[in-house]
């Protein structure tokens, strides 16, 4: 026998955390932040409901920072173990949780407390951080393996299998919206008996592919038209690069005219970095562009505005042109320097690619709001604001339950798990409806026994 215990995104979608006990090991998948409105919530603040010495190894399925960010955090209350990951989430992780110092030490100052933790701690777990690729096997002396498995969500990202006793766990992390632009399609997993699987998406069905494509192309041609400026806030993990992919064959193929693009974030360049060393893990499609020449971070006009004296620089370039830039959600980073110079700007658009939390920047201006405060200065918004669905890098309703659906034969159970509660709820019942697999989501904190 084993138990499961679910820590974070258990009834919410961030604070990743999941623990499988057996036999005299324990390991751990995932110690994410919670988010909300700040990059790290106060709920991250609390002790671990558990003594991480105990824990002998920890699987981190994507670099995302709502399954990495607390885990600095781990070695400060005792955590030894070793960590596992692709090479490509090692690196990213490391990009982000060296940023994260920053953002953390930025909060913790606001709110007049010390930050969650500090370099030393990141340090140390970088130390700790053995990288595997997919498919090794990983060895405990309960006779448990495991396996990474391709999620294809975001780059290096993994499925963990565990095995034992002829009997196999499969935690999904999050699972991609395949066919990707660059990531290959998520693996097959067969015999799996017990399922943890995300559910950010469980009751929402997505934009189509080449809906979004021909959207993002008509916004591209209306601010040409319009001698406008394009403000895309991004993400840096993915989003980013999925863009520059899409710009790319749009500009290189002639269906838009070349204008000035700039990647305006020191953390997006640095992380498309890595996905230019880290050809390998792309797409076959995306691979056989890549052998036949085509450079596909390379395109005319293409800036990457590393230095702050650059980005400043943007402003003087006349329109049409298009700048992505951090945060994602317009509660931080360069981009607000952008929008307070383009929001009063009729002729210009504000395109929101990515899911906008409630109570930040992106939400207010996503619902319509005629005037934001940047820089304690009051900025009219006259600019067009725009939403693309469909660029979303999680599985949408459909293709998580077809997913569930090809482990039909052998699942025993699943469990229902980053997701808010109406969307989890709704997919569980979903599963046991059309699969016809006993599904529960487990509350936080809950410790559920299996048979394995
Ligand atoms: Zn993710």
């Amino acid at each position: 026998m084993a138990k499961l215990k679910f820590y974070g995104a258990a009834g919410e979608v961030t604070g990743s955390n999941h623990i499988l006990e057996g036999d005299g090991v324990s390991i751990m998948i995932d110690c994410g932040f919670f988010q909300g409105v700040k990059v790290c919530d106060d709920k991250n603040n609390e002790k671990f409901p558990y003594d991480p010495s105990t824990i002998d190894a920890l699987f981190v399925t994507h670099a995302h920072l709502d399954h990495v960010g607390r885990i600095p955090k781990l070695f400060n209350e005792g955590f030894k173990g070793k960590i596992y990951s692709t090479p490509p989430t090692r690196e990213i992780a490391r990009l982000m949780l060296d940023d994260t110092l920053r953002v953390i030490a930025r909060e913790a100052k606001a709110d007049g407390h010390e930050p969650l933790y500090h370099e030393d701690a990141v340090q140390k777990a970088l130390a700790h951080w053995e990288t595997v690729p997919y498919g090794k096997e990983i060895l405990f002396k309960n006779g448990m393996s495991a396996r990474l498995r391709d999620a294809g969500h975001i780059l290096g990202s993994a499925m963990v299998e565990i095995a034992r006793n002829g009997k196999k766990l499969a935690f999904s992390g999050d699972l991609g919206n395949s066919p990707s632009p660059l990531m290959p399609d998520t693996e097959h997993l067969s015999d799996v008996d017990y399922l943890v699987i995300e559910a950010v998406y469980g009751d929402r069905a997505h934009e189509n592919i080449n809906e979004r494509t021909n959207h993002l192309k008509q916004v591209i041609e209306e601010t040409i038209a319009r001698d406008g400026t394009l403000m895309i806030p991004a993400f840096s993990i993915e989003r980013t690069q999925d863009l520059l992919l899409e710009l790319n064959e749009m500009i290189e193929g002639k269906q838009v005219p070349e204008i000035p693009v700039f990647v305006d974030s020191p953390l997006a360049i640095k992380v498309t970095k890595v996905f230019s060393d880290s050809k390998s893990y792309f797409n076959k499609t995306v691979q056989d562009d890549i052998r036949s020449g085509d450079d596909i971070f390379k395109f005319p006009k293409l800036r990457f505005t590393e230095r702050s004296q650059d980005s400043i620089a943007i402003k003087s370039v006349p329109n049409p042109k298009i700048i992505m830039a951090g945060s994602g959600m317009s509660n931080g980073g360069r981009i607000l320097h952008h929008e307070k110079n383009y929001l009063p700007d009729p002729k210009s658009t504000l395109l929101l690619v990515g899911y906008q939390a409630v109570g930040t920047m992106g939400r207010l201006l996503q619902e319509g709001i005629k005037s934001v405060r940047i820089f304690d200065e009051d900025i009219p918004v006259r600019a067009k604001v725009i939403t693309i669905e469909g660029y979303s890098a999680h599985k949408d309703m459909n293709a998580l339950l077809e997913f569930v659906g090809t482990m039909q034969d052998s699942l025993k159970k699943v469990f229902v798990v980053h997701a808010e509660l109406g969307a989890g709820l709704f997919f569980a019942q979903r599963v046991r409806d059309y699969v016809g697999v006993d599904t529960v989501m487990p509350k936080a904190g809950e410790e559920i026994e299996i048979d394995f």
